[in-house]
């Protein structure tokens, strides 16, 4: 029994220690079934192997070979031949796949491993052949054979580290130490068993398994708590992968609509029961050939390959929702919304899961399963484009302000006018406020639109002094956004103040909507600007909901007849009876009342009638510009 092999027979010990440790905590954990994952699992068994078949060769054939039977002493020396140069070989694929982590691997490789397999195998068998028993030979004294193997072994290696070289700007510089230590290793072990024969390899595969599993993505980050599933991040990777390689997917999503309420009524316990309960019924559908995701706390993705195989989980789906779901034996009512992908049909990016969901679960009402079609995706691309022609518009302060002239009845002057937002963009041309105004209402941009619009406002009454002409007033549009925004008051007080616009020549106009969650914000802002001196207008009465407490609780001066309503008026006689009957109720409210959507003679002379106060239209005029305004009522009201 030679000290090396006795130390070899250590440093083999220390490597099949270290792989067991990692395997253990490797497996002790749910793991994505990516390629990269796959591959490291087969290099660390197969160093684990390598490990103990070194292992058992060095006891049947140095320190036991009496006790051994010499086929026993053959088969071990053999296994432990082939799995150390199986290992050089799948580590370089291995290599090769975290290079080429989102795209196919390259034909190269594959012939490459082909002919490795081939010399390996040729050599092995040759060794095989001529091998004889005992053998007690130095390194120096290896067969030429052997040295082949080295060489195939070493072929690998280079090969390992030109693919990584080319493709280092696609590697995680974590990533490319480990492959470079494991060629440096490989190469240290291999000169140290030359001159002293001992055995490194096997050890250097260790601190290689190692390395490498300290800096694979901990798993615990891809698993949702709850439900034990993966999350919404290995989702978004998984599909990553799968976009871009092409392949041809459908992605089901779902999502419990009603979670928020379910959690304020039942608390985070009560939820999470629910949650836990759709999660087994999902799975329970799905088995193990699919993949399910729990995103972000109430939503769901399963993924297809086959029409198929979605088909029967639809089918199945529909069942399991239908069931009812119970809280500590009382009945919760789960409201669901689901929607199928198709990639790369439908879907493009991954981004796209999330926006899809969002446009159908907005302007969707019914259940089942809604199949997503592409004029979604142009919407979204299209609310996109439009709140970023928005954002830019901000940046440049861009935005410029139309003033259409409102008609007095009563003096047979133009009193005033409505100021209305314009957006020109560069590349989408002239964007109605009907369409950006509803996205900056969702991204929150209104407040600072608002902003610019007010500014503008009051730099013309400071610049131009329509009074000059006889306008009286200028109306402002107001989202209801901007009149739950805190400072509000405080903010249009400043602006108005800068330019010494008097607060009774303003009029905000509000236009009514289902009752605001937050009624009392919005009532002590639209109070305090009241009371400040700026007046109210109910803004395209007759569209919404009409509620009376909405009128009744807030202190309109002013109420805007929608132009749908006017034109309902103008056609239909049943409107004259509403409309007849709502005047009174409006002026003895103590407002003023203006039509819109004014367009012809016979419009004017019926509302004239009719008791309005004002009107506003195209009949008079359009929007304009500033300078036009000015000229169109320094002409009309003279
Ligand atoms: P709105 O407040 O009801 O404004 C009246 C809209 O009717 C304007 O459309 C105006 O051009 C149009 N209009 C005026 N007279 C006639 C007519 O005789 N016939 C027809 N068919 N239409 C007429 P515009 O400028 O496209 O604005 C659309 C909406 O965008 C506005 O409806 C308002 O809700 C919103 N908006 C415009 N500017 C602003 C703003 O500065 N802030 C906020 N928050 N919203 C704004
Ligand atoms: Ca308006
Ligand atoms: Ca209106």
């Amino acid at each position: 029994m030679s000290s090396s092999a006795l130390v070899g027979l250590g440093f083999d010990i220390c490597a099949i220690v270290i792989c067991l440790i990692i395997m253990g905590n490797y497996y002790s954990v749910k793991r994505k079934h990516t390629r990269t994952e796959m591959l490291f699992q087969a290099f660390m068994i197969a160093s684990f192997f390598s490990a103990f078949m070194n292992v058992l060769s060095l006891i049947f054939n140095q320190f036991y070979p009496q006790f051994t039977p010499s086929w026993l002493r053959y088969l071990a020396r053999m296994l432990m031949v082939i799995s150390v140069h199986s290992v050089g070989i799948i580590f370089m694929i291995y290599a090769v796949a975290e290079s080429y982590e989102n795209r196919n691997l390259p034909k190269s490789v594959f012939w490459l491993t082909i002919i490795l397999i081939v010399a390996d195998a040729v050599s092995i068998a040759i060794y095989g052949f001529t091998y004889t028993m005992p053998v007690q030979m130095s390194a120096a004294a290896y067969p030429v054979i052997i040295n082949i193997m080295f060489v195939c072994h070493y072929f690998a290696l280079t090969a390992t580290a030109v693919y990584m070289l080319v493709n280092r700007r696609f590697l995680r510089v974590r990533k490319q130490v480990n492959i470079l230590f494991f060629i440096l290793f490989n190469l240290v072990a291999t000169i140290v068993q030359f001159y002293t024969n001992i055995q490194l390899s096997d050890f250097a595969f260790a601190v290689s398994v190692m390395l490498i599993y300290a800096t694979l993505r901990r798993p615990e980050d891809e698993i949702e708590p709850v439900t034990g599933m993966f999350n919404g991040k290995a989702l978004k990777e998984f599909l990553a992968i799968q976009i871009h390689a092409g392949r041809s997917i459908k992605l089901f999503v779902c999502e419990i609509k009603n979670m928020p309420v379910i959690n304020s009524v039942l608390g985070h316990a009560g939820g999470e029961t629910i949650l836990k309960e759709l999660a087994s019924r999902l799975s329970a559908l799905t088995g193990k050939i699919n993949y399910i995701y729990c995103m972000d706390g109430c939503k769901f993705a399963v993924l297809f390959n086959g029409d198929e195989q979605y088909r029967q989980f639809r089918q199945g789906y529909m069942r399991a929702i239908g069931k009812r779901f119970f809280v500590s034996g009382t009945v919760v009512p789960v409201d669901m919304f689901a929607c199928l992908i198709r990639f790369p049909e439908v879907g493009k990016k991954v981004s796209d899961v999330e926006s899809i969901m969002k446009y159908y679960r907005d302007n969707s009402a019914g259940g089942g399963v809604i199949e997503a079609a592409k004029e979604a995706v142009e919407n979204i691309e299209r609310s996109e484009k439009v709140g970023y022609a928005v954002q830019k518009a901000l940046d440049n302060n861009a935005f410029e302000v139309y003033y259409q002239p409102i008609y007095d009845l009563h003096t047979r002057k133009f009193s005033g006018c409505e100021a209305l937002v314009r957006l020109k963009d560069a590349e989408l041309g002239y964007i109605s406020p009907n369409e950006f105004i509803p996205i900056a209402e969702k991204d929150g941009t209104i407040v600072d639109i608002g902003r610019q619009v007010v500014a503008s406002v009051c730099r013309f009454i400071g610049e131009e002094k329509p009074q000059r002409y006889g306008v009286k007033y200028i109306d402002i549009n107001l989202s209801i956004i901007q009149c739950l925004y805190p400072d509000m008051v405080a903010e249009l007080e400043c602006m108005l103040g800068e330019y010494d616009v008097p607060n009774s020549m303003i009029t905000f106009e509000i236009t009514e909507t289902a009752s605001s969650k937050e009624y009392k914000r919005l009532q002590s802002n639209l109070e305090r600007l009241h009371s400040n001196g700026y007046k109210l207008s109910l803004d395209d009465f007759g569209t919404g909901f009409s509620s009376m407490e909405f009128l009744i609780n807030f202190p309109f001066d002013v109420v805007k007849l929608d132009k749908s309503l006017v034109k309902a008026y103008m056609e239909e006689p049943k409107y004259e009876t509403i409309l007849q009957h709502y005047m009174p109720m409006l002026h003895g409210l103590g407002a003023k009342i203006v039509a819109e959507g004014v367009e012809t003679l016979e419009m004017v002379r019926t509302l004239d009638k009719l008791g309005c106060d004002y009107l506003q239209g195209y009949y008079f005029s359009r929007p304009v510009s500033a300078k036009d305004y000015i000229e169109f009522v320094r002409v009309k009201n003279s």
